[in-house]
């Protein structure tokens, strides 16, 4: 993995370098990641979005290259056979996959990046990048209540939300899979949750190898 430089979010922080890390927000659908992710990567401007390719039909208002790269089903193959994926899988009926080269670019360019990737995505990332990856797992306060949330976005019929109901129940059996967990109930302190994470991730003494010349000279005479 690329290293990371000159990681601040203020003038007064000691700047040292670091390894960028790997964020993954995994959830049932409904449970609130994707608002997580979005306010994440408003507040924070060290962390870049990994867009993933799928071959779902856009939803209303979802903007290719920017909530997904849609792609056809021989094109997401040619994409496979190209090793252009990082990990990819079948969710639900379509296929979803995480391009390579925007991560190692986000990496190169000193960010951290962010993935909102389901568990079969989460365990393929790890093999490849293991302590660089940071995992983190969204609950829904109850089942009624991600049955609620799935219907009020009004975008899927009932059809679609019966099957994402049924999935997310296998889906949260995944859960010890994952570094921390936490349960949505209240989004913003659910979303402070995340940031204190991610920061105290960053400030892990393993990611920082800035830490031996900065220690070596505190220790001076
Ligand atoms: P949705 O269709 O609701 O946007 O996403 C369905 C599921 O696919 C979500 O759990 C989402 O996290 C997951 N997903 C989105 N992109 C990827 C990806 O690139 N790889 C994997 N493995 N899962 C993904």
């Amino acid at each position: 993995m690329a290293e990371q430089k000159n990681i601040s979010s203020k003038s007064s922080d000691i700047i040292l370098d670091r390894r960028g890390l790997l964020f993954v927000l995994s959830s049932p659908s409904g449970a609130g990641k994707s608002t997580l992710a979005k306010k994440l990567l408003l507040s924070d401007d060290k962390i870049g979005l990994s867009v993933s390719a799928t071959t779902r039909p856009p939803r209303p208002g979802e903007v290719d290259g920017v909530d997904y790269h849609f792609v056809d089903v021989p094109t997401f193959k040619q994409m496979v056979a190209d090793g252009e994926f990082l990990e990819w899988a079948h969710v639900f009926d379509h296929r979803y996959g995480t391009p390579k080269a925007p991560v190692e670019a986000l990496l190169a360019s000193g960010r951290d990046v962010l993935f909102d990737i389901d568990w079969q995505g989460t365990q393929q990332l790890f093999q490849e990048a293991g302590n660089d990856i940071v995992r983190v797992f969204i609950l829904p306060p109850s089942i009624d209540e991600l049955a609620r949330r799935l219907r009020s976005r009004g975008t899927d019929s009932e059809e679609v939300i019966e099957g994402r109901m049924a999935r997310a129940k296998s889906e949260i059996g995944h859960w010890d899979g994952y570094d921390y967990v936490l349960i949505n109930a209240d989004v913003e302190s659910c979303f402070v949750k995340v940031q204190h994470i991610l920061e105290a991730e960053r400030l892990k003494r393993s990611r920082q190898k800035g830490l031996i010349g900065f220690t070596r000279e505190l220790m001076r005479d």
